[in-house]
């Protein structure tokens, strides 16, 4: 029968199934999300990559159902989530990037689909079927930021540069306290 996740069976009977899918695999099984943290960490001097990248989990669960009471609106639910390495792009050094979405979704082929009521998103499918594998690579890959940087002080070494970024951010708080200073 095979990996539920990675079979491509039809919408409609994964909804009538209630199919559910819990997720525990290694993101190097996902081709594309796996190219692309290797892209980025190409950036690196290879002593810097971290050895074991391929083998951060993706974890999550996937629940198939209907979204109205007539059963005609297939729906998905669920969560995913995987820490992967990323290089930040402030100071160049690896460091380990969370990526979590959460599905709602009406999967469907259909051009106009059913109305998107209850918080639901429209998820084309290019026939009836659906491979569950692609919709949780495709929602992680959504989450990526467009620029992946450490958060903190603390553990970027280039968070506040002299005249970088730390000034630029809090320049407009500068400039209206000026004004509320010149105001009184
Ligand atoms: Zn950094």
């Amino acid at each position: 029968m095979g990996n539920p996740l990675r079979v491509r069976r039809p919408i409609a009977e994964l909804a009538a199934k209630g199919q559910v899918i819990e997720i525990a695999e290694k993101i190097g099984n996902f081709e594309r999300l796996a190219g692309i943290v290797e892209a980025d960490l190409g950036a690196l001097d290879s002593d810097k990559i971290p050895p074991d990248w391929r083998e951060s989990l993706v974890t999550g669960r996937l629940e198939f159902g209907f979204a109205d009471a007539q059963q005609q609106v297939a729906s998905l639910v669920g969560e995913v989530a995987v820490t992967v390495d990323a290089v930040c792009q402030r100071c160049l050094e690896p460091f380990r990037l969370p990526l979590a979405s959460e599905l709602r979704l009406l999967p469907t082929a259909e051009e106009q689909g059913a109305s998107t009521g209850a918080g639901f998103e429209l998820w084309e499918l290019d026939d009836d079927r659906v491979c569950p594998a692609d919709i949780v690579e495709e929602a992680l890959i959504m989450a990526m930021p467009l620029s992946a940087m450490h958060d903190t002080a603390v553990a970027c070494r280039e968070y506040e540069p002299a005249g970088g970024e730390a000034e630029r951010t809090v320049r407009p708080f500068a400039a209206l306290k000026n004004r509320m200073d010149q105001d009184t």
